[in-house]
């Protein structure tokens, strides 16, 4: 057993009831059919099982649950929107779910110093369209947008597809409020961007996927609305192609490219099979990059997506394109690759790595893993997608045609062995925006560095000694 994941003791029917009672019967969910929406993963990985789903009102309450947990050394799950990938925020061993889902208030929107200070459960949707709402833009953009949260967006530090101007969820922190494991109530909520009065407290908490602390609230950072928007489909005859036209569009962009997306064939063709969208061109290319531009004025965007075009259809980075012509268009090029992931599963079984490279070595790596998969299981389908700005490859590898699905998943160790190979070998990481969770914990030990690893555990055991926040997650 892992050293950090503790068995956890069965909940004494004492310390069930003091909790229920602090949050009020109707939002402690024991009903086994009620909870099953905060027990089941998005794709059925994993299913939990918990005595009670709790959710507090406020962070008070959260502060008192956490003093009655660390007493009685009691395990909490936090959850926001229960989207997360590595099954980080789902109860495996009976641990008591504690969910954020509503505190969902929007405390503040600040258009002068760009700001919105967010309750936890606030979702992501809702914390963009109250930006939208006095003109300003929350530029955290994930396909989840509609149900994970700004405390689970926080605690996974995730990305999606804006991070390539934006960055990830932790460059639009200014402030957090968190709730220690012994319910002592960290109130670092300020809008300063420039505060160097010692230790940067806010960042031990995001990205440590609820094992330092629960996030109640955080001050996040607005940016100013686009007026022009470009969005462009180009099919390229290589990965390099797609580097070299990043580089390009950089640079005729003056750095306004928000989001550069690689997608390989077969995965295009699989969500025109099963997801029924349209191929946006005749040619075949073996992938295609979607593009987008904005800009803070109203013309010259065109333009410029039209230069970056035609200069890579000169240089043979470019096989053929189209600009969208409408709001519309644009999201139909943008549900191919939404769908992109999602439709695999179509095709039976499918073996994923979230993996980050530096950018420049991304074509090194995808043809090393595609030959290195291929080796290891004859007839399998790499399809590479994702976020080449950041040099994070969504690296899923569908099972061989007709292969039983049960056989091939049995791989999935092998396989993830093999390709994390490849990744350490190009300066990557195995975790580029999902988390660790438990998917990738018993990983952690053999690739970080000795130190950062000892330090980790020491930040465990100092924040939460009785190890009662989402144990056996992360470490
Ligand atoms: C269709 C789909 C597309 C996705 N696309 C992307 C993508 O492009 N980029 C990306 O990065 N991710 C993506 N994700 C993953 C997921 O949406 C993100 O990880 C998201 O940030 C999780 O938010 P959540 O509120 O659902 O958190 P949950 O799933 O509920 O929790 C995730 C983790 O955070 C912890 N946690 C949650 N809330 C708190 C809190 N308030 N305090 C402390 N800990 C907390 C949990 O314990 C758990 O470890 C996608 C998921 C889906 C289903």
């Amino acid at each position: 057993m892992n050293e950090m994941s503790k068995p956890v003791t069965a909940v004494s029917p004492t310390t069930l009831a003091r909790m229920i009672a602090l949050v009020g019967e109707k939002n402690a969910i024991t009903d086994k059919e009620k909870q099953t929406p905060y027990l089941v993963e998005f794709r059925a990985l994993w299913t939990g099982h918990t005595p009670v789903v709790l959710r507090p009102g406020s962070t008070r309450e959260v502060s008192e649950l956490l003093k009655i947990a660390s007493e009685t050394t009691t395990a909490i799950i936090p959850q926001g929107g229960n989207t997360g990938l590595v099954g980080g925020q789902i109860p495996h061993n009976g641990e008591i779910v504690l969910s954020l889902n509503r505190m969902d208030k929007i405390r503040e929107l600040d258009p002068i110093s760009n700001t919105i200070t967010c309750e936890a459960g606030v979702t992501l949707q809702r914390a963009r369209e109250a930006a939208a709402g006095v003109d300003r833009l929350y530029p955290q953009l994930l396909p989840s947008e509609g149900s994970c949260t700004i405390g689970g967006n926080l605690s996974t530090n995730a990305g999606g597809t804006a991070a390539l101007t934006h960055g990830v969820a932790r460059s639009h922190a200014l402030g957090l409020e968190v709730v220690l494991a012994d319910g002592r109530v960290l109130n670092n909520l300020n809008k300063l961007k420039k505060d160097n009065t010692g230790y940067d407290l806010k960042n031990l908490f995001i990205g440590a996927e609820g094992t330092l602390g629960v996030i109640t609230a955080a001050v996040l950072r607005l940016v100013p609305r686009p007026k022009s928007v470009e969005t462009a489909w180009a099919a390229i005859p290589s990965v390099q192609a797609a580097v070299d036209l990043l580089g390009l569009a950089t640079e005729i962009s003056a750095g306004g490219v928000t989001s550069f997306e690689i997608m390989a064939r077969e995965g295009i063709d699989i969500v025109i099979k099963h997801g029924g969208a349209r191929d946006p061109l005749a040619a075949k290319s073996p992938y295609s990059v979607l593009i987008e531009l904005s800009s803070q004025r109203h013309e010259g965007l065109r333009d410029q997506m039209e230069q970056i075009l035609a200069e890579g259809l000169e240089k043979g980075l470019v096989l053929d394109a189209t600009i969208c012509e409408s709001v519309e268009q644009a999201k139909t090029f943008w549900r191919i690759r939404e769908l992109f992931g999602e439709m695999q599963g179509r095709e039976g079984g499918s073996i994923k790595h979230d993996i980050s490279v530096p950018v420049a070595n991304i074509p090194a790596f995808i043809e090393e893993g595609n030959a290195a998969a291929r080796k290891l299981i004859p007839g399998c389908r790499p399809m590479p997608f994702g976020h080449v700005g950041d040099g994070n490859i969504h690296y899923n590898i569908t099972q061989p045609v007709g292969a039983d699905k049960a056989e091939y998943l049995k791989r999935w160790d092998d396989m993830n062995d093999t390709i994390y190979k490849i990744v350490l070998k190009y300066g990557g990481s195995v975790s580029a925006e999902h988390g660790v969770g438990i998917v990738k914990r018993d990983y952690l030990p053999k690739i970080k560095d000795p130190v950062a690893y000892e330090l980790m555990k020491t930040l465990k055991r100092t924040l939460d000694p009785k190890g009662i926040l989402n144990p056996g997650k992360v470490l």
